[in-house]
């Protein structure tokens, strides 16, 4: 009855990159790599299935990051020579490449990957980029001296990946925006004019995922400034309901989110946090399924999609597949009781 899927990442093993980092080195190299790769994705996609999920990812197996998988493939941008930067709000410093020139994308991204997981699932597809304010916030710009412009830069590229990803095959296209939860006003100003931007003239289904980040120690830190109310989402919500965006998604079980701000996205399908990934803690189908009854007082059931409050990246493998296993299971068991 319900839909499930992942935010978007997952943990890659061993044998393609180190594990338990958000920013991993590559353990094979060339063609090794390449076919590593997507090795890893297909055992992903199998694993998703074997768990019941209904709409499948490739983990993003392929990228070394969220935003740096799209970034690195845009002209304009200089990776040589990274600056550190202070990024969401100075929560944590990163090495980020340099916008040094107009952008422009030649050729495909990430057609390789999406065909492969289009060819090894009959399931609905969901394929990941970055949102355009999440990309500004992780790049130090030398040329646009805008961080509106260079948002609307980077849409138009993001624009013509996701039409092409469309074209592959793709059902849905997520955008992860949680830069939206960092510069609220501004998000609600011109983050979601230039998401739609990037969405622009897509017949499949869109969406957005918007988070608290990763379960990394910088995270954890900044969630306990945020006050036993999580608010964040208020501010953005209403300008995201009034857009084009058809699926959004929020933090909910383990977060201090008040549930009934998921009122606040009325006509919108929403993706409801039921797994946590600050936690090695393996939810049971129990609690999913209590997490999912609760979300129902402010979401219909049609519209109710099971997720993950964010990417499972930085996690062990074996944790992973459990709380995969506990997302398909517990939002089996909430549809069948309501189906009882
Ligand atoms: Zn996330």
């Amino acid at each position: 009855m319900f839909d499930t899927t992942i935010a978007g990442s997952l943990p890659k093993p061993g044998w393609l990159a180190e594990t338990d980092k958000l920013w991993p080195k590559w353990v094979p190299e060339g063609a090794a790599l390449a076919r590593a790769k997507l090795d890893a994705t297909l055992m992903w996609i199998k694993l998703q299935e074997e768990a019941g999920l209904t709409v499948i990812g490739d983990g993003e197996m392929s990228r070394q990051h969220f935003v740096h998988g799209f970034v690195e493939r845009v002209a304009g941008i200089d990776f040589e020579h990274k600056v550190e930067m202070g990024i969401r709000a100075d929560r944590y410093k990163a090495m980020v490449p340099q916008v040094v020139a107009p952008l422009a994308l030649h050729g495909r991204v990430h057609e390789t990957e999406a065909r492969f997981l289009r060819e090894h699932t009959n399931r609905r597809i969901k394929f990941t980029l970055p949102g355009p304010m999440t990309i500004v916030d992780t790049v130090a710009d030398r040329h646009y001296g805008d961080r509106v412009a260079l948002a609307f830069a980077f849409a138009e590229l993001l624009n013509q990946e996701a039409r092409a990803l469309e074209a592959d095959g793709v059902d849905i296209i997520q955008f992860d925006e949680p830069a939206f939860n960092v510069y609220m006003s501004e998000a609600a100003d011109w983050g979601v004019r230039a998401l739609e931007r990037a969405a622009q003239g897509l017949a499949c289904t869109t969406a957005v995922h918007i988070c608290y980040g990763y379960g990394i120690q910088a995270n954890v830190d900044w969630k306990k400034t945020l006050g036993e109310q999580w608010r964040q989402y208020e501010q953005v919500f209403p300008a995201l309901a009034k857009s084009s965006i058809r699926q959004v998604s929020l933090e909910c079980y383990h977060s201090h989110v008040p549930p009934e701000l998921m009122a606040l996205l009325e006509g919108k399908d929403v993706m409801v946090g039921v797994i946590d990934v600050a936690s090695d803690v393996v939810e049971t189908p129990e609690q999913v399924a209590e997490t999912i009854e609760g979300a129902l007082r402010f979401v219909p059931e049609r519209r109710l999609i099971a997720c993950t409050n964010c990417g499972l990246a930085p996690m062990r493998r074996e944790v992973a597949e459990a709380k995969l296993r506990a997302l398909g299971l517990g939002a089996g068991l909430a549809g069948a009781r309501r189906g009882a």
